[in-house]
């Protein structure tokens, strides 16, 4: 009720919510008052929730935050929340994002953007959360649920988190089941929780786990207690640091808040390398060539037959013409051009095919690191701090916009686990995080590591 209550006093200003769900939430809560009284409690048990509007929900809309699929109620949960119900957590409401997940400061959603609760010291310019989970990210940073999930394809998990003082980790691709997660791309998204601390984190994502046999890409091996690993030390963990990862036009506190969680990891006994990761500067090209190429075929069943939106048309083929123009924003309609561009005949083998040679080597890079006795790598999360809602620099270039990515991607590219983690403030008084990089299905280093930074 209290969470309830914020919502209700909080959400106009910030729009982290686009759907609340009271009477869910309190029939939820009462199951889990008798199943505490009945000693029955899960491990989540009546924990509020924010649910980012990409996770199918039974009964709830679930729109992506597209207005094509306005009005959509799945006929099933998807596996992530499915998870978190069986151990107990209570639903809040779905949170805000970039339609279909496609930005990084939660701009492109049909509802509007997602107000970032932080403020630049002695000022009123209204901020970023980052995106494209900006709601969850929101919503955990002003308090409107106790976590919420999220999902990343490439940083959307761990730049809000960074954007907004909070905990964001994206697990080992395979981890958590993309079933009835609305598809993006498919070879790159995970879901995974943003939280306020690393222990909830921990908490968080050992319930979102499983392997599943409605996706065939979940990997059967066994979740570990991720909280056991918090308060271990760190002793003779040994971090890389990639040079390739101080890229020109990054922030100098950014570049400072990096050399401080250096110092606090070699102070708690961690060994710190440098290591090489050369083929870094290939990997945000390579990226937005592969993902929207999976999301030009994902995006592609949104017809106005089967789900949500439709508009009227003379002959069918002019039905899909105008349900598409009229249902997709621009930032989505980018993604579909360019995708179907690089999957064209003519030119799969300049670009798609090129950038899946680049996606081998940037895995390569990292495998190399691993191989040398490297246990986790340590960057920057993002290349700034919050910036300004409208921003007209990144507003009229796309690829400023795409330059947030710069740290997250290669981690998706290479299937990795990776987790932001709030490093201090810059001097203007706004959050700015730290990413850890693990190896395949080693999220306990990073929330072992990540709690020494928090
Ligand atoms: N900002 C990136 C993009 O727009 C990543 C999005 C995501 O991780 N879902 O593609």
């Amino acid at each position: 009720k209290a969470y309830l209550g914020a919502i209700e006093a909080a959400n106009p200003a910030i729009n982290a919510y686009v759907t609340v769900t009271p009477e869910k939430a309190i029939e939820m809560a009462e199951v889990a008052d008798t199943r505490i009284a009945s000693g029955a409690a899960g491990p989540l048990e009546g924990i509020p929730l924010g649910i980012k509007d990409l996770f199918a929900t039974k009964g709830v809309h679930t729109q992506a935050c597209s207005h094509i699929l306005d009005g959509f109620k799945p006929e099933y949960e998807s596996t992530v929340t499915a998870n978190l119900w069986r151990d107990g957590a209570v639903m809040l409401g779905k949170l805000n994002m970039d339609e279909f997940a496609m930005g990084s400061s939660n701009e492109t959603s049909y509802y509007g953007a997602v107000k970032n609760p932080w403020r630049q010291d002695g000022s009123d310019m209204d901020l970023v959360p980052g995106g494209s989970s900006g709601g969850s990210a929101a919503a955990v940073a002003a308090n409107l649920c106790a976590a919420a999930t999220a999902t990343d394809t490439g940083g959307s998990i761990r730049q809000p988190a960074g954007l907004t003082g909070t905990v964001g980790i994206k697990p080992t691709y395979g981890r958590c089941s993309r079933w009835g997660t609305v598809a993006f791309a498919s070879s790159l998204d995970q879901a995974g929780p943003i939280a306020r601390d690393v222990r909830d984190a921990a908490i968080m994502l050992r319930s979102m786990a499983s392997v599943d046999e409605k996706d065939t890409t979940s990997v059967d091996i066994a979740v570990p207690d991720y909280e056991a690993a918090i308060g271990q030390s760190v002793k003779g963990l040994k971090i890389g640091i990639p040079k390739e990862y101080r890229v020109e036009g990054m922030a100098e506190e950014v570049d400072q808040a990096w050399t401080n969680g250096i110092a606090w990891l070699r102070d708690a006994g961690a060994e710190i390398v440098d290591i090489e990761l050369p083929h870094t500067r290939y990997a945000l090209p390579a990226y937005y060539i592969v993902a929207p190429a999976e999301a030009s075929s994902n995006l592609a069943r949104y017809d106005g037959v089967r789900y949500g939106l439709r508009v009227p048309g003379k002959d069918i083929v002019d039905m899909y013409e105008k349900t598409r123009a009229a249902g997709f924003g621009r930032e989505v309609q980018r993604r579909i051009m360019i995708g179907t561009y690089v999957l064209s005949a003519g030119y799969y083998d300049a670009y798609y095919l090129r950038a899946q040679k680049v996606r081998t080597l940037i895995k390569r890079d990292f495998e190399n690191a691993f191989n040398a006795g490297v246990d986790a790598i340590l960057t920057p999360a993002t290349p700034s701090s919050a910036f300004g809602i409208g921003d007209q620099e990144m507003a009229s270039d796309p690829v400023k916009m795409y330059m947030q990515d710069i740290f997250t991607v290669t981690v998706n590219m290479a299937g990795l686990p990776g987790i932001s983690v709030p490093a201090g403030l810059d001097h203007k008084g706004l959050p700015l995080g730290l990413q850890l990089i693990g190896k395949p299905f080693d999220e306990e280093t990073l929330f072992r590591a990540g709690h020494v930074i928090e």
